[in-house]
């Protein structure tokens, strides 16, 4: 089945122009001006009218709820709601109930998700039993089902402990996401050990500006290490509403910002972490946010001045990568992972709409940018909002 999206603004990290993209089943089998497009006669064409044709988004970091607290979230209303965002590809943190600890929990809810056929799902697993750096998890066995060893949530404190995980990552190959509190102190004391031992360590939601300077002093000297930036640590400062990291002040947002524009920031995350109303008074941490992600980040780049191209590079490209999947790009022979969206349009946020089980945000009302038309994954039509026709 052949299908031609014509009249694309097409945008990745390389590239912005007017064209033809080619879908034959589950890959991109042409990119590039319409006149050169081969498939002349294709089963389907879908008329773009000029909006912009994505790689869909990647979340490298998100808290879909399951096993264990279905009245926060379950892998199916997560996954629609990071469909409707834009997203196909979500790396779920491991503080679930259980916790998930072993290549079971890991393949039980890769096995569950892909069985739904909605996003791509990598389950990622805990350091440690309980998210205690006390007890490592079987990282040899946990390496073969997923990419991704973090206890989110928790902070490692043991300096053995994860020295003992930057080696481990090496030998097995898995990425490490940290959740750093105090910030500036676990974020130096990891780059460190980085610097001693090596390993494959991804910083997760860097939030102030101290940090941001660590990464890029980090990086000048040559460390491999990537890190990532939530939207609310962009969209909003002096706010009080609880999530970890907190939200910081005006000079932190201007300094992520500028880790955005000279590279020293590599990914977007959505660090989606749904959360009822009753345990949000309890004064839990965390911000339903997965569906508006890409309006909240369009607005901050638009008034920021960075480009789309950026943009798809640090929400697609860069996961894509360190994810290695065959994804990220709008170019032959890559995943058919895309998304159609109106990257220009005004927007508000607005909380009763909201498709997650949770409706856990402070941005009620907030105005923000670009609108999600169509979100595709493997080729196959995942979300449609029927605006495109
Ligand atoms: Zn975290």
């Amino acid at each position: 089945m052949i299908t031609n999206y014509i009249n694309a603004r097409i945008i990745d990290k390389n590239s912005n122009y007017l064209g033809c993209v080619t879908v034959n089943d589950k890959i991109i089998v042409y990119a590039g001006p319409e006149s050169d497009c081969p498939y002349k006669e294709p089963d389907n064409t879908v008329d773009v009218k000029g909006y912009a044709l994505m790689p869909s988004f990647i979340d490298m970091h998100c808290h879909l709820r399951d096993p264990g607290y279905p009245e926060k979230e379950t892998l199916e209303t997560g996954m629609r709601a990071a469909l409707a965002g834009g997203y196909t590809t979500l790396c779920a943190m491991a503080n679930t109930r259980p916790v998930c600890a072993t290549p079971d929990a890991v393949k039980s809810n890769t096995e569950r998700a892909e069985k739904m056929q909605m996003c791509r799902l990598i389950q990622c697993a805990a350091a440690g039993y309980d998210l205690h750096d006390e007890t490592p998890t079987d990282y040899a066995a946990l390496s073969k089902v997923t990419r991704i060893i973090s206890n989110d949530g928790v902070t490692i404190f043991s300096d053995e402990f994860m020295s003992n995980l930057l080696i481990a990552s090496t030998d097995y190959g898995f990425i490490i996401s940290t959740h750093c509190q105090p910030e500036r102190h676990i974020v130096a004391r990891d780059i460190a050990l980085l610097k001693k031992l090596g390993g494959n360590l991804h910083i997760g939601h860097i939030s102030r500006s101290e940090t941001a300077q660590m990464v890029r002093e980090a990086k000048a000297q040559g460390l491999s290490l990537t890190c990532e930036i939530t939207p609310h640590h962009l969209f909003a400062h002096d706010l009080d509403y609880k999530v970890n990291p907190p939200i910081r002040t005006e000079a932190d947002v201007c300094a992520l910002i500028a880790a955005i524009k000279d590279g020293t920031a590599d990914c977007l995350s959505t660090d989606h972490a749904p959360h009822t109303p009753e345990d949000k008074e309890k004064g839990l941490a965390g911000i339903s946010n997965i569906e508006h992600a890409m309006q909240i980040y369009l607005k901050v780049f638009f008034d920021n001045n960075i480009s789309l191209k950026r943009f798809s590079e640090m929400t697609s490209y860069t996961p894509a990568r360190l994810l290695r999947m065959n994804a990220g790009l709008i170019k032959c022979g890559y995943l058919a992972d895309i998304v159609i969206a109106d990257t220009e349009c005004k927007g508000f946020i607005e909380k009763d709409k909201m498709i997650s089980r949770s409706h856990n945000t402070p941005f009620d009302g907030r105005e923000v940018r670009g609108k999600v038309l169509r979100t595709i994954c493997g080729g196959k039509v995942k979300y449609d909002n029927g605006l495109l026709g």
